[in-house]
């Protein structure tokens, strides 16, 4: 046989293989789903009360904490009335927590909270969930309702906090109220952990708390924390909405570039000036972008999770991204969304040079935030914006850094099974998949006590609410209010549970 035909055969067959591992793949791989209904059942779980519409009572716990205008302006820089005034709230809306025999509060930090649930079995490792009171500036302009009166129209509740994160805070509180009325007592004990400067990174709060834990030898099971949400029409091919649990947090790096030239007289220049040479800087990392890192790190799990729901042919590439990575990662990069689960992202913020039109500028100086994605760290990035800089003229120093948080163990942590299945339970048949949490978050104080941090809010959003976190008409639905309050309803009884062991059907290994 000619070698040419010998070519011919070999590609053949090397094609049929391939179509072969593709259709394997897509007819096999399915999304993971937790049969939760008939553990449910079994162990005879309180069921949430409904709530309806105009319940007008769970409601006005969460106006009235909107109305509170904890706002944290920088770093110990917050309203402290407001503070003071959000501790005697929580005592008055939640008497039975208060007085309970189960539970142990204190006060950290002067603004924070923790409480601690005592649980029967006191061997076993406690857990953690967090949220936060304090929330950003917001001005009336453009809102439709003024930020802190709490309106409430159109079945929405307007206010700074609706969505972040004080409907966390009330939620989280009232499920505990309404469990701790109904005679429950948890199996394993659990803490909430309530800080007040999230906004301006935890420092005083959460870290307060972290810090107080460790000191008593406390490791936690596992902590969940805001960060991610149910996202409904943002994934291009994917009908349904989906829950996503963020398992990973973006690190972060910021640094200063900084040119020094002589000054002088406009009409007899140098060759290049302070402002040219740092423009050329700042464009060669713009256009040099950080290096893709698709399938590093969990947003290919996520697409995986995923591929049997997204629609023809979408559902071939995603159960194939052994194949079709390089084709998605390219697919990503395209938008700004995209791109900042795939790389670490590059943005310049700040341009200062020049005092006077006729003086050429001594000083010239720029800013960079890069947000880290999970398969690198802050020094990787520093080097490499050293190389693509490459010009000696440019001082670069950094001026913070936080390196990306580690990945949370998906799918077979008790954590992370606790929450799919409460998510499940409170949104039936809602698709759960693992994710990178673009923002910061608080769960990076806890790092050291658990290796499993977990961040997701019940928060039903389309992409345009997305604007509305830290924007204007922040709102959430009266009735996703009320999943809310049955989502940690739901959480807290199933997290723990002696004999938690969930029916799995996984039809293929991710
Ligand atoms: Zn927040």
């Amino acid at each position: 046989m000619p070698q040419w035909r010998h070519a011919c055969v070999l590609l053949a067959a090397l094609t049929s293989l391939f179509l072969a591992i593709i259709l394997i793949r897509t007819v096999t791989l399915s999304t993971p789903k937790c049969t939760v209904h008939a553990l449910w059942e079994r162990i005879g779980l309180l069921t949430p009360p409904e709530m309806d519409e105009d319940d007008s009572e769970f409601i006005s716990t969460l106006v009235q904490a909107v109305t509170i205008p904890t706002v944290s302006h920088s770093k110990d820089v917050y309203n402290t009335t407001a503070m003071r005034e959000f501790t005697a709230f929580l005592r008055k809306s939640f008497p039975t927590i208060f007085s309970s025999n189960l539970v142990t509060y204190e006060t950290v930090a002067e603004y924070s909270h923790l409480f601690k649930v005592q649980g029967l079995d006191s061997q076993r490792t406690p857990y953690l969930l967090a949220a936060h009171l304090d929330v950003v500036p917001a001005l009336p302009e453009g809102w439709e309702f003024p930020p802190f009166s709490g309106a409430l129209q159109g079945g929405f509740i307007y206010g700074r906090g609706t969505l972040d994160d004080k409907q966390s805070v009330v939620g989280l509180l009232q499920a505990l109220e309404m469990l701790l009325d109904k005679g429950f007592k948890p199996e394993k004990t659990f803490y909430i952990a309530i800080g007040h400067d999230e906004e301006v990174g935890g420092l005083d709060g959460a870290r307060s708390i972290a810090t107080l834990l460790s000191k008593r030898n406390i490791s936690l099971d596992f902590v969940l924390d805001e960060g991610s949400i149910i996202l409904e029409g943002g994934i291009p091919g994917l009908k349904k909405p989906v829950a996503i649990i963020g398992v990973t947090e973006k690190g972060m790096l910021m640094i200063k570039l900084r040119v020094n030239q002589k000054p002088g007289h406009s009409s007899m220049p140098p060759r290049e000036t302070s402002i040219g040479i740092l423009s050329r800087a700042v464009s060669r990392i713009e256009e040099q972008r950080m290096p893709l890192m698709f399938g590093l790190g969990p947003e290919k799990d996520l697409l995986e999770y995923l591929a049997s729901e997204f629609s023809f042919p979408l559902g071939i590439i995603m159960s194939n991204l052994w194949l079709f990575s390089p084709l998605v990662a390219r697919f990503l990069e395209r938008t700004p969304s995209g791109n900042s689960l795939v790389r670490t992202t590059t943005a310049v913020t700040e341009f200062h040079a020049g005092m006077k039109s006729n003086v050429l500028a001594p000083v010239a100086e720029a800013t960079v935030n890069f947000r880290i994605h999970p398969a690198q760290t802050a020094d990787e990035v520093l080097e490499l914006v050293k190389h693509i800089i490459s010009d000696e003229r440019v001082n670069i120093t950094t001026i913070s850094s936080s390196e990306p948080l580690p990945i949370s163990p998906i799918g077979t942590d008790v954590g992370y099974i606790a929450i799919t299945e409460a998510i499940q339970e409170t949104f039936p048949g809602m698709l759960v998949a693992p994710g990178i949490c673009i923002g910061a978050t608080d769960t990076k104080h806890y790092k050291g006590l658990t290796s499993a941090l977990y961040r997701f809010n019940p928060i039903w959003n389309h992409p345009a609410d997305l604007l509305r976190y830290h924007g204007i008409n922040e709102r959430i639905s009266v009735k996703n209010y009320h999943q809310n309050i049955k989502f940690y309803f739901n959480l807290i009884q199933i997290a723990g549970q002696h004999d938690f062991a969930p029916v799995h059907s996984h039809s293929s290994e991710l």
